[in-house]
C-alpha cells in the first residue's frame, strides 16, 4: 500500500491525500479541475501550517509531506502505479460509474478501489468494474485531518482479504475504521439523516423554534452541534439527496424527506455554502444568527 492515488481534489480528497502523504505514501492527487489542483494543495499546505504551529508536526515534516503528493490531471496516468485508489470525487451515480470503469482498466490488477461516496450503493459501483471483489468503500468524515472515523463499507463481493487491508491502513493512517455492510446509508448517514429530518419536522410542525431544537439536542444529549446547525454545515441539498437514497432504497415512507427541507432547497437555500440554511451566514462572522425566515 505504497502508492495510492486520491480522485477528486475537493473538501474530502486534499484531507485524504493529506492523512496519507503524512504517512508517508506516495500520494498521487488527480482532479478534471487543475484549479481545484492548485486550491487543494494550498489548503493542505495551510493547514499543514497550523499543524507546524501547534507543535504537532515540524517544518521539515510538512516539507516531507508536501513533497509526497504529486497532481494530475489525466486519471490513467495518476493511477498507473497505484497500489489503492480512493475516489472522493462529486456525488453523482453515472459520474462514479463512468470513473470506476476507468479505473478498473488503467489500474495495476493488483489495486484496490475505494470510494469515498457518502450514499452510493458500493455494490453498484463495483459492478462497474470486473473486480468486484477488490472494490470497498472508505467513508472518511469532514475534516479528514481531524474525524477519526472510517467507515469500512463491504460490497455484496467484497472479499475479506481486501476488507482487513483497508482495515489495517486505515488504523496505519491514525484512523478507527469501522466495518458495515453495504445497505442504503450504511450506519452514519442511515442514523444522522433521520434525526436531523426528524428536527426539520419538528420546525415544520412548530413544536419548537430553530436555536431552541439545536439547544435540546447540544446540551441535553451532549452533541457538539445542533441537528439543524449540523444539517447547515452538511449542505441542505445534499441531506435531501441521502434522504431520498433511504427513501428509495427502503421504500418506507419514515425516511421521507420533510416538506420544509424540500422546499429550502428548491429555493437555493442550502446552508452554510449558500449563505443561508436554518441559520444565515456572513463572511468572516462566527456568530451563529437564525435565518430571517424562522425568527420569532
Ligand atoms: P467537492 O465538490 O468538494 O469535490 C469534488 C471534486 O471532484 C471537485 O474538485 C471536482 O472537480 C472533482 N471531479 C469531478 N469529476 C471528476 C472526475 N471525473 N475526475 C476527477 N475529479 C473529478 O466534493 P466533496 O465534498 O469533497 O465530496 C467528494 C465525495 O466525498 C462525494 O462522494 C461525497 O459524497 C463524499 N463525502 C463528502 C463529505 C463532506 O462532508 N463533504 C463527507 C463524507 C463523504
Amino acid at each position: 500500500m505504497k502508492n495510492i492515488t486520491v480522485i477528486g481534489a475537493g473538501t474530502m480528497g486534499n484531507g485524504i491525500a493529506h492523512v496519507c502523504a503524512m504517512k508517508n505514501h506516495t500520494v498521487a492527487l488527480a482532479d478534471i479541475s487543475a484549479s481545484a489542483l492548485e486550491k487543494a494543495l494550498a489548503t493542505i499546505s495551510k493547514n499543514l501550517d497550523r499543524m507546524v504551529k501547534k507543535e504537532r508536526i515540524n517544518e521539515a515534516d510538512k516539507q516531507q509531506t508536501l513533497a509526497n503528493i504529486t497532481t494530475y490531471t489525466d486519471i490513467n496516468k495518476a493511477v498507473a502505479d497505484a497500489d489503492l485508489v480512493i475516489e472522493a470525487a462529486t456525488e453523482n451515480i453515472d459520474l462514479k460509474l463512468k470513473i470506476f470503469a476507468q479505473l478498473d482498466e488503467a489500474a495495476p490488477e493488483k489495486a484496490i478501489l475505494a470510494s469515498n461516496t457518502s450514499s452510493i450503493s458500493i455494490t453498484k459501483i463495483a459492478a462497474a468494474t470486473k473486480r468486484p471483489e477488490k472494490v470497498i468503500g472508505m467513508h472518511f468524515m469532514n475534516p479528514v485531518p481531524v474525524m477519526k472515523l472510517v467507515e469500512v463499507i463491504r460490497g455484496y463481493a467484497t472479499s475479506d482479504e481486501v476488507t482487513n487491508t483497508i482495515m489495517e491502513l486505515s488504523k496505519q493512517l491514525g484512523k478507527v475504521p469501522t466495518e458495515v455492510n453495504d445497505y442504503p446509508g450504511f450506519i452514519a448517514n442511515r442514523i444522522l439523516m433521520p434525526m436531523i429530518n426528524e428536527a426539520i419536522y419538528s420546525l415544520y410542525e412548530g413544536v419548537a423554534g430553530v436555536e431552541e431544537i439545536d439547544t435540546v439536542m447540544k446540551l441535553g444529549m451532549a452533541h457538539p452541534m445542533g441537528p439543524l446547525q449540523l444539517a447547515d454545515f452538511i449542505g441542505l441539498d445534499v441531506c435531501l439527496s441521502i434522504l431520498n437514497v433511504l427513501y428509495d432504497g427502503f421504500g418506507n415512507p419514515k425516511y421521507a424527506p420533510c416538506p420544509l427541507l424540500v422546499n429550502m432547497v428548491t429555493a437555493g437555500k442550502k446552508g452554510r455554502k449558500s449563505g443561508e440554511g436554518f441559520y444565515q451566514y456572513t463572511a468572516g462572522s462566527k456568530e451563529l444568527v437564525v435565518a430571517d425566515s424562522f425568527k420569532k
